[in-house]
C-alpha cells in the first residue's frame, strides 16, 4: 500500500514527498505544438499513469540514447492516460535538441514521476512566479492544480529567439521579458518593482541556477519569509549535477538546487 503524500520542508523549500516507487515507463508522443519559437508542448500517452501522478511532479525523460533530463508535468489527464510537458527547444544541449526534434509517433522512456516543488496554493492570497522559459510547465501546473481562483502573476525572462507572448488563456498574468545581460537580471528588476512582503503570498522561483539563487536572496532581503519562497535550480552551472550510469538508459543527469 502507498504511504500518504506529505509535505517536507528542506531548508526553506517546499518539496512534496510521496511514498511511491518510481520506475521506467514507455511514453508515446501523441501531440507536439510550438507555443513559440523555442518552446514546445509535448503530449504523451502512457499506460502507467495512475492517480498518484500529479501536475507539478518531475519526470526524468530519456532525451537520447545516453541522456535523461528532468521535465515538469504541466498538466495531466488521468482518464485518457495523457500528460503534457513544456520543453525548451534549442541546439545547445541534449534536452533542447530532443525538444526541437521530437515528433508525434515517437516513443521514449520516462522515469518517475517524483513530487517536486509543492504547487498547491489553496489558501494563498496570490502566487508569484519568477522564472525563465523552462518555468512555463510549472506555471501551467500551478494554475491547473489550484482548487480556487487564486491569482497567479509574475514574470518569465526568455532568451534570444524564444519570443514567448502572454495572451488570454496562455501565460495570462505573466509579464514576458526578453533577457538582457546576465540570466535573471530582468527578473530582479521585476521583483524590486512588484514583489512585496505580504502574508499569504507564495513565491515560486525556478530556472537558471545562479539566477534562482540571487533572486531568492533578493526576495529575502525584501523581508519575504523563506517559508514563502519555493525555489528550484533547473539548469546552468549552479544547478548541481549528478552523473551516474544506469543499466537501462545510459547516463542519468539530475539537477537540483
Ligand atoms: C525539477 C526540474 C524540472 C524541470 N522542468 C523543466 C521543464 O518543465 N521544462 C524545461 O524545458 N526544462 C525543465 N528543466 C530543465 C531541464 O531538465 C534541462 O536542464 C533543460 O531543458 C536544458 O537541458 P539541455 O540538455 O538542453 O541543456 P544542458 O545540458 O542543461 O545545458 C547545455 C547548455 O545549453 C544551454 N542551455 C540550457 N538550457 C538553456 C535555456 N533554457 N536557455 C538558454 N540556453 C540554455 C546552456 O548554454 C548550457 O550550458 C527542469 C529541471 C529540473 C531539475
Amino acid at each position: 500500500m502507498r504511504s500518504p503524500t506529505y509535505l517536507r520542508r528542506r531548508g526553506s523549500q517546499h518539496i512534496r514527498r510521496a511514498g511511491r516507487a518510481p520506475g521506467d515507463h514507455v511514453a508515446h508522443i501523441v501531440d507536439a505544438q510550438w507555443l513559440s519559437p523555442g518552446v514546445r508542448r509535448l503530449r504523451f500517452r502512457c499506460e502507467a499513469i495512475d492517480p498518484a501522478w500529479t501536475a507539478g511532479d518531475r519526470l526524468l525523460v530519456r532525451v537520447c540514447q545516453d541522456s535523461r533530463r528532468y521535465y515538469t508535468i504541466a498538466s495531466i489527464d488521468h482518464a485518457r492516460q495523457r500528460f503534457d510537458v513544456v520543453a525548451v527547444a534549442h541546439p545547445y544541449g541534449a534536452g533542447g535538441r530532443w525538444a526541437s526534434t521530437a515528433e508525434v509517433g515517437e516513443t521514449t522512456v520516462v522515469f518517475g514521476p517524483k513530487p517536486d516543488l509543492d504547487v498547491r496554493i489553496d489558501g494563498a492570497r496570490e502566487a508569484v512566479l519568477l522564472g525563465d522559459e523552462t518555468a512555463v510547465g510549472l506555471f501551467e501546473a500551478i494554475r491547473s492544480g489550484r482548487q480556487r481562483r487564486v491569482p497567479v502573476r509574475g514574470a518569465i525572462e526568455h532568451g534570444r529567439g524564444v519570443g514567448l507572448r502572454s495572451e488570454p488563456g496562455a501565460l495570462e498574468g505573466l509579464d514576458i521579458l526578453a533577457r538582457e545581460g546576465a540570466p535573471g537580471a530582468r527578473l530582479h528588476g521585476w521583483a524590486h518593482a512588484y514583489a512585496r512582503a505580504e502574508p499569504r503570498t507564495v513565491y515560486f522561483v525556478v530556472g537558471h541556477g545562479a539566477a534562482v539563487r540571487s533572486l531568492r536572496l533578493a526576495l529575502l532581503a525584501m523581508g519575504i519569509r523563506g517559508a514563502a519562497i519555493r525555489s528550484r535550480a533547473y539548469w546552468g552551472r549552479a544547478a548541481s549535477t549528478v552523473t551516474r550510469s544506469t543499466s537501462a538508459s545510459g547516463s542519468l543527469r539530475a539537477g537540483s538546487s
